[in-house]
């Protein structure tokens, strides 16, 4: 019994310091790395953003990733890809996340992840007030009319589509520019009452424009979409690369063809009031991840 138990003593000991060893060389030669997320540094653009916003996320990661790592945030059910930032000085990733519209507010934790490591960085969403339209109209107005219904539903399809594809390259290079120059006619998330019914919410904002007025692409783009639709007519959709996504409604002239890139600045089309438009102005929406935010956001928050 007592042998026994020495035994186990002296193999348990000489196992456990050969393991040591063999951990740290291993280690040393790079073949079991640490965790990869371990001494890294991650700086947000703000860790109290308000619903519908962007918070830009940067991680400098304390040793070189391989290839086939991958860089992630994920808030709110949705995940984030990040890309790496070229001429830095160590390893940098970047990433877009997006708060949804009316995100309760309060404290979150917004995980940031490289594969199977995660770290949880807190968060404070902050709450936005929004206007709300009041109207009260005949209901057949407001319902379209049951034999366009297919076509509604398959252009809403169309559209989905479209925001769940993700191009894992990064096309912008800098904040957006406003892709008209004028007024505010209708700020975003405007909250719709029909009938003393919440309709929905203004998914953009409307800029000033007469049917004709030039509209340009506000960063470096792929065309996703250039065709009529029923409610919003003349429509566009750009896509800017890893999930980040503009889309124009009510033109009057489509100017593009699914598939060209468009350069920042280039006129994509001329402003008009089709679709269900009260009158002609340019609807600009963006959508990062499929989540809709304020278009504001990518002229401040990106770099
Ligand atoms: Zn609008």
């Amino acid at each position: 019994m007592e042998r026994k138990k020495l035994r186990f003593f002296r193999f348990g000991f000489a196992g456990v310091a050969l393991f040591a060893s063999l951990f740290a060389v291993l280690v040393e030669a790079g073949l079991l790395s640490k965790s990869p997320l371990e001494g890294s540094e991650i700086v947000l653009s703000t860790d109290k953003p308000f619903d519908a916003s962007l918070v830009l996320v940067t991680v400098h990661m304390a040793r070189a990733l391989k290839p086939s790592q991958k860089v992630y945030a994920e808030f709110a059910g949705s995940r984030f890809d990040f890309y790496p930032v070229p001429k830095s000085d160590q390893e940098v990733y970047q990433g877009v996340v997006a708060i949804p519209y009316l995100q309760k507010p309060g404290a979150y934790q917004m995980v940031v992840g490289v594969d199977r490591d995660q770290t949880k960085v807190p968060l404070k969403v902050r709450k936005s007030t929004y206007p709300s339209e009041k109207l009260t109209v005949d209901p057949s107005k407001v319902f379209p009319p049951p034999n366009v219904m297919p076509r509604i539903s398959q252009e809403g399809k169309e559209v989905s589509k479209i925001y769940a594809e993700r191009r894992l390259e990064k096309l912008w290079s800098g904040p957006f520019a406003f892709p008209i120059h004028s007024p505010l006619t209708s700020p975003f998330g405007v909250q719709r009452m029909y009938n003393k019914q919440f309709k929905g919410f203004h998914k953009g904002l409307d800029l000033k424009a007469a049917v004709g007025a030039e509209v340009a692409a506000p960063e470096e783009g792929v065309v996703r979409l250039a065709k009529d639709l029923y409610f919003t007519g003349g429509t566009i959709i750009l896509d800017h690369g890893y999930g980040l996504m503009t889309l124009y409604a009510h033109l009057s002239e489509l100017k593009v063809k699914v598939g060209q890139s468009v350069k920042k600045g280039e006129v994509i089309a001329l402003a008009g009031s089709t679709g269900r438009a009260t009158g002609p102005h340019l609807h600009w929406g963006a959508i990062v991840n499929g989540v809709k935010v304020n278009p504001t956001e990518l002229t401040k928050v990106l770099r």
